[in-house]
């Protein structure tokens, strides 16, 4: 198992066990055992689904606390684009650049600018042909996650370069350190992020050996004091902070990184399930034509992140009414840059997680056993047992942790003739009670069976009985 850092945690305590978050989850990572969740950790990818569908708010994300800013003596905040999304009426972004100034920080370096040069150095390796094609965005961590966990033929097709987060925590140190004359480690950098996987990357990068990035602050957490400042700022006070345009803030929403490379054949897709169909898809070579996918977690994008407070949809329409009043880039590569500069410094592996064994023999083994049993479960994938689906039941089994018995069918099949053990929706035979075929006929023989079953009255009428 892989020594594996995550920001989603479950809160014990609050956990129900009612299974709301197995079926969610892309990597079948969660399970119920004893009335509670449990995160398989080296599947999670840190998505953050679980977090959003669970009704009992047992799932979390940790993120740091500002606390964590005293112990460095020079602190610079990198804002994501997706932070402009979260304020009514903002037509200029230099409020909240400045607002970040006023709560404490020394310096503020747009994420956004990073990611300008980044569309720059894509646009001009897929026009020099050194890229595998259809070449995948790697700016969104979890689907950098997901791939290495469920599709991990395509590697080879992402994008191999710094992130515009990674790039513009590498401009803040070194403007900081000629700027101050401080050490490295006397300087401070934050991510103000909208969502946990970014966090866990900057914790433990896959691609990259060190790390620029100190730590991460929920942009939930820093909102409402952040607003509060930003409503205190005075025209004349604000200083000219603001240096990226509608290509670098673009990449707030679904679509914007794509859009910033000034292509046509591209896609841009969000949404969990929405992106793992396209993956599907890519591994199956039915999209081999798109020079670029963008693909993010989050529906919308980033500013769908769990961390934000806004509804994806209200901040994707602020966004594109604040790129009015920009220019449409401030940011791009000089023409001699090396963009070898700008790569990965660590290859991205496949994450063992899916494997049944290191051992080739074994796993074949282990894979025949598996089919077995998942081909004497009833395929229902109604999530009783704790798994997500009878394929992950038969996965847990095979490895140890758990039984055929965890399966209440098993049992119930023995016991019974013909499909009889199976729940209604699944059994061959018509139903007894059919309902009307077309009209209005449900209405009226639902009210009619509802009063008859509840109406005194009704039953005596039935008995003959005086009402
Ligand atoms: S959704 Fe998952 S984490 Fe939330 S209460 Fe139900 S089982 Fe527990
Ligand atoms: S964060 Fe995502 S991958 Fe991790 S357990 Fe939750 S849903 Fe699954």
């Amino acid at each position: 198992m892989e020594n594996v850092f995550h920001s989603v945690r479950l809160d014990d305590e609050k956990c129900k066990g009612c299974t709301n978050c197995i079926k969610r989850c892309p990597t079948q990572a969660i399970r119920v055992r004893g009335k509670k969740a449990y995160i398989i950790s080296d599947r999670c990818i840190d998505c953050g689904e679980c977090i959003r569908v669970c009704p009992h708010n047992a799932k979390y994300a940790v993120s740091e606390s500002f606390n964590e800013l005293l112990k460095y003596s020079y602190r610079i905040a990198l804002p994501a684009p997706s932070l402009y999304g979260q304020f009514n009426n903002l037509d200029n972004v230099d409020y909240v650049l400045n607002g970040l100034k006023k709560m404490g920080f020394d310096d503020v370096v747009e994420v956004s600018k990073g990611a300008e040069f980044i569309s720059d150095a894509t646009r001009k390796m897929i026009e020099a042909g050194v890229l595998k094609t259809p070449v995948i965005s790697s700016a969104c961590p979890a689907v950098l996650r997901l791939i290495r966990t469920r599709f991990p033929n395509l590697i080879g097709n992402i994008l191999p370069l710094f992130t515009p987060l990674d790039f513009t925590a590498k401009l803040a140190r070194e403007r900081a350190m000629q700027e101050t004359g401080l050490p490295s480690e006397k300087i401070g950098i934050f991510f103000i992020t909208p969502c946990p996987a970014k966090r866990t990357e900057i914790k433990t990068p896959l691609c990259f050996e060190d790390q620029n990035i100190d730590g991460a602050i929920a942009i939930k957490d820093i909102y409402p004091v952040l607003v509060q400042t930003m409503d205190k700022l005075q025209p004349e006070e604000l200083e000219p902070l603001n240096d990226s345009g509608i290509i670098g803030v673009g990449w707030a929403s679904s679509g914007g990184e794509a859009a910033g490379l000034l292509k046509e054949r591209y896609l841009a897709a969000d949404g969990i399930e929405n992106i793992t169909k396209v993956l599907e898809e890519l591994e199956d070579e039915k999209l081999n034509d798109l020079d670029f996918i963008e693909l993010n977690c989050c529906t919308g994008g980033c500013v769908g992140g769990v961390l934000t407070v806004e509804n994806p949809y209200v901040a994707k329409a602020r966004i594109q009414r604040l790129r009015k009043f920009m220019p449409v880039s401030c940011n791009s590569l000089p023409k001699d840059f090396d963009l070898d500069e700008l790569s990965w410094t660590k290859e991205l592996l496949p994450s063992p997680a899916m494997k049944l064994a290191d051992n080739v023999l074994k796993a074949m083994r282990l894979m025949t056993e598996l089919k077995a049993i998942e081909a004497s479960l009833p395929g229902l994938d109604c999530g009783i047992c704790g798994a997500p689906s009878c394929h992950a039941l038969a996965d847990d089994i095979v490895r140890g942790y758990a039984e055929r018995s965890d399966c209440v069918f098993s049992a119930l099949r023995k016991a019974s003739d013909g499909d009889e053990w199976l729940p209604a929706p699944f059994r061959e035979r018509a139903a007894v009670h059919p309902f009307p075929e077309k009209g209005d006929g449900y209405a009226h023989d639902f009210a009619h069976t509802f009063l008859k079953h509840t109406d005194p009255k009704d039953e005596n009428k039935e008995k003959g009985e005086p009402t």
